[in-house]
Parts: C-alpha cells; sequence; structure tokens
C-alpha cells in the first residue's frame, strides 16, 4: 500500500523513552525496536510527527534523574521532544517540596504527569495539591495516567475519571490531560472533557500489539469509542493524538485517528493542532494556521 505523504505538523503527545523500563522486552511491539532517541526521531519522521512528548517514567529511582535523562533526550532530539515530568506524591511533602525545587530551575519541563493506579492515591488527595499549585504558577498541563494499569500490582480504582473532577474544578485554570480516554471508563472520560473546559483526553495505548487476537476488531472498537467520546463533547477541540510508544506502533496509532468517520479538519486537530495549542508550540511546517 503506497504511504500517504504524511503531514508535518503532527505531535504524539504520549510517549516514554526510559532506561528504567525494566520490562520493555516483555511490553515492545517488536523485537528490533530502535529504543533510543535516533530510532523515536525516524519513526517520528516516517510518520510525520514533528514533536514528541517524552512521559517521565515513575519506574525512575528519582526526581532528579527522570529529569536528567528526559533534559538529555530533550537536548540530542534539538528541542522535538518535550520533557514530563513526575513525583510519587505518596513519598511525602518532602519528596514532593525537593522534586518542585528541581522544576523550578528547569524552564523545559513542558507538564507534570501523575500515575495514580500505580501509586495509590487520588489525583485529589491533599498530598498532590503542591503539585497542582506548580503547574498553575507555571501554566503548565498536568497529565494523569487513567484507567488500566499495564502491571496487575496497579489499583485502578485510583484511575478513574471521575476522581479527576474535583481538581479540574478547583484548578480552573490548569488543563489536565485525561491519559487512555480513561480507558476502559471512556464515557466518564468524554463527560469529564464535555463538562470542563479545562480538561483534555489522549487517545494513547487504546491498542495491543497487532499480533494480539481479535486485533483488528480491537482496532475497530477503539475507533469507535473514540468517535462516541467525541460525539459526546460535541467537538474535537480537547482530543489529543498520542501512542504510548514503544507499546503501540506510531503508524498503527496514527492511522486510528487517520480511520476516525470525522471531518478531516477534527483528524487534522487530534493529530497536532490542538497539542500544539496546549503545549504553546510553533505552528507546524506547512504553515496551517486558523483552526474553526
Ligand atoms: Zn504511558
Amino acid at each position: 500500500m503506497p504511504r500517504r505523504k504524511a503531514a508535518p505538523s503532527r505531535v504524539d503527545t504520549h510517549l516514554h523513552l526510559s532506561r528504567w523500563w525494566n520490562d520493555l522486552p516483555r511490553t515492545g511491539y517488536r523485537p528490533d525496536l530502535d529504543y533510543t532517541v535516533r530510532g523515536l526521531l525516524a519513526e517520528m519522521d516516517r510518520n510525520g510527527i514533528e514533536y514528541g512528548v517524552i512521559i517521565q517514567l515513575h519506574e525512575a529511582p528519582s526526581v532528579a534523574e527522570g529529569l536528567d535523562e528526559a533534559r538529555r533526550s530533550t537536548s540530542e532530539a534539538k528541542g522535538r521532544l518535550l520533557p514530563v515530568t513526575t513525583v510519587d506524591p505518596t513519598q511525602g511533602p518532602d519528596e514532593v517540596h525537593h522534586a518542585i525545587e528541581l522544576w523550578d530551575r528547569d524552564p523545559t519541563i513542558r507538564g507534570v504527569k501523575l500515575y495514580p493506579g500505580y501509586q495509590s492515591f487520588y489525583p485529589h488527595d491533599p498530598r498532590v495539591e503542591p503539585i497542582l499549585e506548580f503547574a498553575h504558577r507555571r501554566h503548565l498541563p498536568v497529565l494523569i495516567h487513567q484507567g488500566d494499569t499495564l502491571t496487575p500490582g496497579g489499583l485502578v480504582k485510583y484511575a478513574r475519571p471521575i476522581e479527576v473532577d474535583e481538581v479540574a474544578v478547583r484548578y480552573r485554570d490548569v488543563p489536565f490531560v485525561l491519559c487512555h480516554l480513561g480507558n476502559p471508563w471512556v464515557h466518564e472520560a468524554a463527560e469529564l472533557v464535555y463538562k470542563n473546559e479545562n480538561v483534555y483526553a489522549d487517545t494513547s495505548g487504546l491498542l495491543a500489539h497487532p499480533s494480539a487476537p481479535l486485533f483488528d476488531r480491537m482496532v475497530a472498537q477503539s475507533r469507535r469509542v473514540v468517535e462516541q467520546a467525541i460525539v459526546t463533547v460535541g467537538r474535537s477541540d480537547r482530543f489529543l493524538y498520542g501512542s504510548d510508544w514503544p507499546l503501540e506502533e506510531l503508524q498503527v496509532a496514527v492511522a486510528l485517528i487517520e480511520s476516525l468517520d470525522l471531518p478531516e479538519a477534527d483528524r487534522r486537530k487530534i493529530l497536532g493542532e490542538n497539542a500544539r495549542r496546549l503545549f504553546r508550540l510553533p505552528e507546524g511546517k506547512t504553515g496551517r494556521s486558523g483552526s474553526s
């Protein structure tokens, strides 16, 4: 099948590139994956993706080391990879304050990620507040892992979209991103996006490996639920394309959005324009502007 010339303005809002991903061999989508900055950029180029948001993993041994790794990736990628940092609020106020001190000295950070399902806290837990205050002060989005956890040790009760509602209301000018569209609580996620102007959702991690049983039907089902969520909200301007690379191949993740039964203008917004606005990125190489 001839590959369509990809528009160069796409932004992948959910990528992981870290040496602390211990179970990558089990979760990576192909054995020959070039899991380096160079490998990622090459795959982004093949899929018309100009910028990628690199989200720090909760497995990093310390905030400082995670931050350092993210900084190095960003610098090697000459700014095409945008670092999003994280801290575990259950480690106590000293750990959180130490993280914020580090973040305050780092102007390159583009957002903060929370992993409530992995670390057993609710987003409205008072221990999270200093992190939200930081995001407010720096005008940064807060990305929150939602729904299923990759490992059975996670507790998904902490990872439901409804638990984000309270902070979305209390921090009206902080943008929140519900990662993985809240899967399997996609309708709940759509309600939050509908109700709260500061809540977004990303489409990452909805698909298993292409070799998985029923993969084609999984793609069809994911297409249906993403479309349903957008119809529920009535607009597409707070939906963000993301892959969760290396869990999903970029080509497969982009194809899911390209296949949505929506006007081309909406698919373009999801694939890049919305993320450019959220992460305050410059206009695409195509110079396309003025989304409706
Ligand atoms: Zn992820």
